[in-house]
């Protein structure tokens, strides 16, 4: 069991971060909760993943978009055993006309903010003898789609990072891998399905199973229960040699 080990997981009020939140609690892992909003639903959220598991659970606000807050986030939680880099937006469109500011927010959220809790939390748990780094990349991170030009970016980033900070700590009692998940049917993906519906003017249905699924061959959305045991897996003993390297929950994509 994780019993005894914190894990801050960025961008967990909500999806993926929040169903990884659910299993490293019900594996017994202490969690820090996190989003940019400071809402009572927000703080609810952590007083019930305490109560119905036993462990202690807190929310803290910080913006993933601002260094400053990247690094607060590491230092207000205090310890951070199993960091989970999960925070995420999408914004969809084609390269020649894809807004700067939403370049740059992909870019600092999904990419630049990992660096930052990274390296406060390599520290941290080079001190404590003990350590997991599991980033979220995605499908993305090692394909490409037309019109995701800087998800794309970030998230191929996201896997050099991973690689990256792997070999800094092959020495270390820490591990640092990347989740590439395909298809989760979340807020982030819902949120696409309109765009989509009229990018290629099809029905939601459609779009799910002829867009969305298309290149997943399972024809399933994977689950965040799923994220949330494939993160629990690696944070795991058995995974210990398990470094440097990507795994990915895409129901076949990357295979095809
Ligand atoms: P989601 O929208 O449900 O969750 C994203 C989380 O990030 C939310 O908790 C949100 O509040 C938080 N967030 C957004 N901006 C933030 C900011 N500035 N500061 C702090 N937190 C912020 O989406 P999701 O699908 O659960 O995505 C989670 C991660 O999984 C993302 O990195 C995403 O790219 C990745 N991913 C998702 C899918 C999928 O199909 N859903 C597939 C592959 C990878």
């Amino acid at each position: 069991t994780l019993a005894g080990k914190t894990a801050v997981i960025t961008g967990s009020n909500s999806g993926i971060g929040l169903g990884i939140a659910q299993e490293m609690a019900k594996a017994g892992a202490n969690v820090v909760l996190n989003s940019f909003t400071d809402r009572d639903e927000d703080h609810a959220i952590a007083k019930d993943l305490a109560a119905e598991h036993g462990i202690e659970a807190r929310y803290i606000a910080a913006d993933m978009s601002k260094a400053e807050d990247c690094r607060g986030l590491i230092e207000q939680a205090g310890a951070c055993d199993i960091l989970i880099n999960n925070a995420g937006i999408q914004h969809v469109a084609p390269v020649d006309e894809f807004p700067t500011e939403k370049w740059d927010a992909i870019i600092a959220i999904n990419l630049t903010s990992a660096f930052h809790t990274t390296a406060v939390a390599l520290p941290m748990m080079r001190k404590a003898g003990w350590g997991r780094v599991i980033n979220i990349a995605s499908a993305h991170g090692l394909t490409a789609s037309p019109y995701k030009s800087a998800y794309v970016a970030a998230k191929h980033g996201i896997v050099g990072l991973t690689k990256t900070v792997a070999l800094e700590t092959a020495q270390d009692p820490i591990t640092c891998n990347a989740i590439c998940p395909g298809y989760v049917l979340t807020p982030l993906v819902e949120a696409q399905i309109p765009d989509t519906m009229k990018e290629y003017d099809m029905s939601r249905e459609d779009v799910i199973k002829n867009v969305m699924l298309t290149r997943q061959p399972s024809k399933e959305f994977a689950t965040v229960e799923q994220l949330g045991g494939t993160a629990v897996f690696l944070a795991s003993n058995a995974a210990a040699q398990i470094t440097g390297t990507t795994l990915s929950v895409d129901g076949g994509w990357t295979a095809l």
